[in-house]
């Protein structure tokens, strides 16, 4: 069993506009092949022909049973029908989480801005995840999307279950001691290449990746995702291949971790 956490159906060459009808076939294409049984899509801050809303996505997946959402919501632009909208989902189960994009948008996790939604997630018992470390576009402020920033909601929020993306990477080190320290913290592996890990970077990352293990314990706040179609799933399958973890423990990683955090229904996809 596979579980991806982190995927995207943004379209990041906007010289044409894919329908979301074709980017929800390619991803399910990309997942039979690599014998991924379930992936969360990750919606954007923005909504744009490039970045379909929430809602659209929600509508499209109804009837893919491998898929679930994870709403993107905005620091700066939201308003009371976003609020009213996404609580509905939230209390249908139609989503399965909030993305938050810290460094992409200037605010820091703990902003009391976003109390309103931290409250949501608690009450209807779904994590929360952070963009965390370097930014896709080099407009991003990355100050604001540094792993150690999680700290402050983390304690201020001991039920708020938070993941922290792409291991807060290059600050890996600083994620290691979230995730060590708040027993709410989780973090996921995506996005940590664009395309195909080279040998070298593999190799540097496996080595990143097996300290943080050492140092943080068992990974049982370790979750598997890819960032797709940033990176390639078939080379982040190789990568996690190389780390050397009992096959116990890499099935903590592998899925898990993930179905119980997100609550999705495994024996639903047999
Ligand atoms: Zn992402």
């Amino acid at each position: 069993m596979i579980i991806d956490v982190h995927t995207h159906i943004n379209n990041y060459h906007e010289e044409k506009v894919a329908s979301l009808e074709d980017c929800l076939n390619n991803l399910e294409d990309n997942m039979a092949k690599n014998n991924v049984d379930y992936s969360l899509v990750l919606t954007s801050y923005k909504v744009n022909e490039h970045r379909p809303s929430t809602k659209r996505v929600v509508e499209a997946i109804s009837n893919r049973k491998n898929l679930g959402v994870i709403a993107g919501i905005s620091w700066l632009n939201y308003n009371y029908n976003d609020v009213i909208e996404i609580a509905e989902y939230l209390k249908k189960g139609l989503i399965k989480g909030l993305k938050f994009y810290p460094g992409y948008e200037p605010f820091y996790p703990n902003d009391s801005r976003l109390r309103l939604w931290y409250e949501m997630a608690l009450e209807y018992d779904v994590p929360v995840m952070f963009h965390s470390g370097d930014t896709y576009a080099p407009t991003g402020k990355v100050k604001y999307s540094h792993p150690l920033h999680i700290d402050d909601l983390a304690v201020d929020y001991p039920n708020l279950k938070i993941v922290i993306c792409h291991v807060g990477n290059p600050w890996i080190r600083d994620c290691m001691e979230m995730v060590y320290k708040n027993t709410n913290v989780y973090a996921d592996i995506s996005g940590l290449v664009l395309g195909n890990f080279s040998e070298k970077f593999e190799k540097y990352m496996k080595k990143e990746i097996e300290e943080m293990i050492t140092y943080s314990g068992d990974p049982n706040y370790l979750l598997y995702g890819t960032d797709w179609p940033i990176s390639n799933m078939n080379s982040y399958l190789k990568f996690i291949d190389q780390i050397e973890l009992s096959d116990e423990k890499k099935e903590l990683i592998l899925w898990k971790n993930a179905a119980q955090l997100f609550k999705i229904d495994v024996e639903n996809l047999k």
